[in-house]
């Protein structure tokens, strides 16, 4: 008799976002419902090893001195090179000439925090997607206080995203509920609404340079981490997005957690097969921090 996966075994499997289902196997038509509402993958094959990130959103912070004390530290940390995480700053723009030279030679990227959705023009105080090409690797958009402070909606996030692409660089996708969504029991719908664009901005061969980064907004910079199954079931649900967005190339694109990432709390975190790393803003300022978190997935935690 052929071996039946019941929604229960769907369910254990929650925090891997894998299961594997061998040849022959029954998978029940609520197992599958329960698969795709919690984004876990039926393969039969083992799951891809997808890559880590540690990336520090510096936001509009840090004098010019302490900026080039702390690049400077980074580049020169030995612990970092032990890391088997990519890892990235993202400074201020007027920051970004100097610290590319300052990280030259360093296993650290670099990162802008925006960029604007046209190629060149009339728009005062803007950088566009051209101009960062040659200084960074990552520009990160759709970050919460952008949406909120600035009105930027999830068509021009993506927009952004598109032209971040085009121009060879990796696109940081920041994506999170409110407090309000969530105790509306909302933040899978949200979710949905955020990602519905990620089909027509990214191209084929592109979602290789795409990384979602999952940061709830009541999370951000008020100490109140959300929890390792809220971020679990949260990447869950947006790797089930992914994959029906963009098929099995949706399964490698990293999704980190952001939201009061502090170095005691991260290895917890980090041995989630479903958390790929952390977009980190108020302890990315202190390198103690930063790099205690980046230790999280140093090369013996396997
Ligand atoms: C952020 O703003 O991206 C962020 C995660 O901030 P914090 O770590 O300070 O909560």
């Amino acid at each position: 008799m052929a071996q039946v996966i019941s929604e229960w075994e769907v369910r254990a499997a929650a925090s891997s976002g894998f299961l594997m289902v061998p040849e022959g196997a029954l998978v029940t038509p609520l197992a599958r419902e329960v698969a795709r509402d919690l984004g876990i993958k039926l393969g039969s094959r083992p799951r891809v090893e997808r890559r880590k990130f540690v990336f520090g959103n510096w936001k509009m912070n840090l004098s010019l001195d302490a900026a080039v004390w702390l690049l400077q530290s980074l580049a020169g940390a030995p612990e970092l090179r032990s890391c088997r995480a990519g890892i990235g700053v993202f400074p201020s723009y007027p920051y970004l000439v100097l610290a590319k030279a300052l990280l030259e030679g360093s296993c650290i990227g670099l990162g802008a925090q925006d960029l604007h959705q046209e190629k060149e023009g009339a728009f005062t105080g803007e950088v566009s997607g051209s101009m960062l090409e040659s200084l960074c690797q990552y520009v990160l958009v759709g970050h919460s206080e952008r949406r909120r402070y600035r009105d930027e909606t999830s068509d021009l996030v993506w927009k952004k995203a598109k032209v971040a692409l085009a121009h060879g660089l990796t696109a940081v996708v920041c994506v999170g509920e409110s407090a309000r969504d969530r105790e509306g029991n909302r933040t899978s719908v949200v979710l949905r609404e955020q990602l519905a664009g990620v089909s027509a901005a990214v191209a084929s061969g592109e979602a290789q340079r795409l990384i979602v980064a999952y940061e709830p907004i009541w999370a951000i910079g008020t100490g109140r981490r959300a929890g390792r199954s809220e971020i679990e079931l949260a990447h869950g649900q947006i790797r089930g997005l992914l994959r029906s967005a963009l098929g099995d190339v949706g399964d490698e694109i990293p999704i980190l957690y952001g939201g009061s990432v502090q170095p005691d709390s991260c290895a917890e975190l980090a041995a989630s097969v479903s958390i790929d790393g952390f977009l980190v803003g108020g302890a990315s300022l202190d390198e103690d921090s930063f790099v205690g978190i980046a230790m999280a997935f140093r090369e013996t935690n396997g």
